[in-house]
């Protein structure tokens, strides 16, 4: 389309965008823009692989993207879409799903992570990227800009690629992650060892772009810090002081060592204090933008609209030489 290497991201429309999702993705992607041809998915299908509410789904997804578009993603330049709009990724999610083995897909973290506990796992969790790499090879993206958790599905995607270039001849293109260093795995706020989630039952572990000032500065006053007061990055030793560092840093844009300077023998809540208020002037105009189109929920729609029949005919094309390599359906008649 535009001769420049295509670009493929999904976000899950499971809750609230928070800053991990937008520190890790969001804000690279908007970055991005002018250096790939660009694909944003809202991948509801994926959100469906654990228990939800179907009423709650479809404010979601346009939340999800009146989030995407605050952020600065311009659907004049990029393909913004939802993915159950296009029935090609679950077609194509059956055919690399046979090419998968129940090996590979057991190993992944993500599913281990989110079965745990679980006394009824279904078995969409288990496929989940089965249908991510079918999102993704879908539309020949070369590049998968993501958070680090997501590297390990990437992985299997470019796989998966390989395996049915092997068996059924050149076909997909095998896509490479793009992970930045900055931002790539951002962690809870009530425990640091955890990465933040929408979906994490605790509302307290994450900030959420809507969340109002006052909220954040809860949210951040009761942030789980480590024992002692320097504010120092050690992300072995000081997990939790260490992710707090690299939010005020990606926010105000300061290095962390400038920031370790700026903080010496001032201990956590000096330290909290202005990292509360460096985040809320970093979503500010996010919030505003927001703001903006909830006035007019029919502008996402119609952008929503306009770029699945964008992707669509990509998706037809693309599955028309799939399913002719793999041999499905008739012979055409001459
Ligand atoms: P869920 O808990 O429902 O899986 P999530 O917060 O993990 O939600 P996703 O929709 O699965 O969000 O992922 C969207 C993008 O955000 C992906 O590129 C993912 O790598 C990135 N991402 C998710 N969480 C983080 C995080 N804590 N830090 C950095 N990037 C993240
Ligand atoms: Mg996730």
């Amino acid at each position: 389309m535009t001769g420049k290497p295509r670009a493929f991201s999904g976000i899950q429309p499971t809750g609230g965008i928070h800053i991990g999702n937008y520190l890790g993705a969001i804000r690279n992607w908007v970055l991005q823009q002018d250096q790939y041809d660009n694909m944003f998915c809202i991948v509801d299908l994926h959100a469906m692989t654990l228990p939800y509410d179907a009423s709650e789904l479809r404010p979601r997804t346009v939340e999800v993207a009146s989030a995407l578009l605050a952020a600065g993603i311009d659907p004049q330049r990029s393909i913004l879409f939802v993915q159950s709009d296009v029935r090609e990724h679950t077609e194509l999610c059956w055919i690399l799903g046979t090419l998968a083995t129940y090996g590979e897909l057991r190993r992944m973290t993500q599913f281990k992570e989110k079965s745990k506990g679980s006394e009824r796992v279904g078995a969409g969790v288990f496929f989940y990227p089965v249908l991510q790499a079918a999102d993704i090879l879908l539309y020949d993206a070369a590049v998968v800009p993501v958070g680090e958790d997501q590297k390990q599905h990437i992985e299997l995607t470019r796989d998966l690629a390989m395996r049915f270039n092997r068996t059924f001849g050149e076909t997909f293109v095998v896509p490479e992650p793009d992970i930045k260093p900055a931002g790539a795995r951002i962690m809870s706020l009530t425990d640091p060892l955890k990465k933040m989630s929408k979906s994490d039952p605790d509302p307290e572990s994450r900030i959420e772009l809507r969340d109002p000032p006052d909220v954040i500065r809860r949210k951040i006053r009761r942030a789980v810090t480590d024992s002692e007061a320097e504010v120092r990055f050690d992300e072995e030793r000081k997990p939790a002081i260490s992710n707090l560092l690299t939010i005020y840093s990606l926010f105000a844009d300061v290095p962390i060592p400038e920031l370790e300077r700026r903080y010496a023998g001032k201990g956590y809540s000096e330290f909290k204090r202005d990292l509360a208020e460096v985040v809320i002037a970093g979503l500010q105009p996010i919030q505003q933008r927001l703001d903006e189109l909830a006035a007019d929920p029919g502008i996402v729609i119609r952008t929503l609209r306009g770029g699945a029949a964008r992707a669509r005919e990509l998706a037809v094309a693309k599955m028309a030489v799939v399913r002719d390599r793999c041999g499905l359906g008739l012979p055409p008649l001459d």
